[in-house]
């Protein structure tokens, strides 16, 4: 009789195009002499194409995709009263983990020095774009739409979680009266989710691209003089997501970590490869119901919310960097200064955008909070993608975590599916 050869799961696939991804770019960035076909047909060509096209596949799912299960999922919640309480709680946690995250940063960053004994001539300095500031006043009145169809066209998250959330209370207010809009809703929903599932059938070749492609293009010789800075911000998203959201994980919910971890890979590994927390919304969510057994009702607002406002990832390179710049340009930072980093930093990764790159700009908000000079940007500006790329996986691990905590704290978790084994197929379900 013929055995029947074990199919690689969903988790496995992508873990080795990962690898295969970054020999793949080092070897063709090492090995391969500048040519045509290795620049414009393989880079710039077939990995460019693949890669592109794969991620704009994830972010056409995100809007249709967040706008029809939140509605679904405050549909089902029906009241506004636990959708209040649990608002503000994801809130409070999101916010406490971020602080918590710069700290860990802070104190890493002042165990390495990683400013002390730099060598800037040897690094190259670039040009740095400023954050625009808006006030408080305005960053909370922009959360209600002016026109729901233009923030839905654009992609404005917190505007279409505010507009959704309102529409699913009011549909299950409505009951029966609305009855055809929510069946209509729901199936959209269930188009969406079927759709995520069918694009992760490409994942392993799309993240394969998206790497080999990165890694051809990053010189590490760069690296060196930086080296300091980047095992500073390394160690502390390593300790962030391996150490602290475990810890939370297990102490309040009573789950088990590595299953977490193993189960939630995919996702990390998709974040690594694109370093946007928007266009991993969908998966997020799909791996989180799937394979975590946390409800959508739950998922469908804290994962965009999160994706959105809760970058601790980010926040750990700004602490990093703060400690830095003023070790690289001799300036002292008091017990005050550190105070202000947190908080400051804090409200910088609410107003870091899920995209990427855009954390080196809110970074500039954190420097001119303690007197740092915003050109000191420029300096770690060369080997930011790598860090965006990591720290992109931890922002979107910590919305995860804090996610699970939250549905187990209000019976919406499904331990069984959570400890379930990982089905060996190649769909995610
Ligand atoms: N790339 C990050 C994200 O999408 C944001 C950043 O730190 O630049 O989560």
């Amino acid at each position: 009789m013929k055995k029947e050869k074990k199919k690689l799961g969903l988790t496995s696939k992508i873990f080795i195009s990962l690898i295969l991804g970054c020999i793949c770019g080092i070897i063709l960035h090492y090995f391969v002499p500048e040519s045509y076909i290795r620049d414009t047909v393989i880079v710039n060509g077939i990995f460019y194409v693949i890669g592109n096209g794969f991620l704009r596949l994830m972010k056409m799912l995100v809007v249709p995709l967040v706008f029809c299960s939140l509605i679904c999922g405050s549909m089902a919640m029906g009241d506004t009263k636990s959708l209040g309480k649990i608002g503000i709680k994801t809130l409070v946690f999101y916010l406490l983990t971020t602080a918590l995250a710069i700290s860990v940063a802070l104190g890493i960053a002042n165990l390495i020095n990683p400013g002390i004994g730099l060598d800037t001539s040897s690094l190259q300095t670039q040009e740095t774009s400023v954050a625009e500031s808006t006030s408080v006043a305005d960053t909370l009145l922009n959360i209600i739409p002016e026109n729901p169809m233009a923030s839905l066209a654009d992609g404005t998250m917190l505007q279409i979680i505010f507009f959704a959330l309102f529409v699913g209370v009011l549909l299950a207010k409505l009951g029966e009266r609305a009855g055809i809009v929510s069946n209509f809703v729901s199936q959209c929903n269930d188009i969406m989710m079927e759709m995520t599932s069918a694009v992760m059938y490409v994942a392993p070749i799309g993240v394969f691209c998206l790497i080999a492609k990165t890694f051809s293009g990053i010189g590490f010789s760069a690296f060196l003089p930086l080296l300091k800075y980047m095992i500073a911000v390394l160690i502390a998203l390593a300790v962030q997501c391996f150490g602290v959201y475990q810890i939370l994980l297990k102490v309040m919910s009573g789950l088990n970590p590595l299953i977490f971890l193993k189960k939630f890979f995919p996702v990390m590994a998709f974040a690594f490869s694109t370093a946007t927390s928007n266009a991993t919304i969908p998966l997020s969510i799909e791996t989180l119901d799937n394979k975590l057994g946390v409800s959508r009702k739950i998922s469908s607002f804290t994962i965009p919310l999160g994706a959105t406002i809760n970058m601790d990832g980010t926040s750990i390179m700004q602490g990093v960097a703060v400690v830095f710049a003023a070790q690289a340009y001799g300036i002292d930072l008091s017990g005050g200064d550190y105070m202000t980093v947190i908080l400051t930093a804090t409200l910088a990764s609410v107003g870091t955008a899920g995209v990427p790159g855009v954390g080196l700009v809110t970074l500039s908000m954190v420097f001119t909070s303690v007197g740092l000079p915003v050109e000191a940007i420029g300096l770690i500006m060369g080997i930011d993608r790598i860090l965006d790329m990591t720290r992109t996986a931890v922002n979107i691990t910590g919305d995860a975590v804090c996610t699970t905590i939250i549905a187990h704290q209000n019976n919406l978790l499904d331990r069984d599916r959570f400890y379930a084994s990982v089905r060996s197929d190649d769909n995610i379900t």
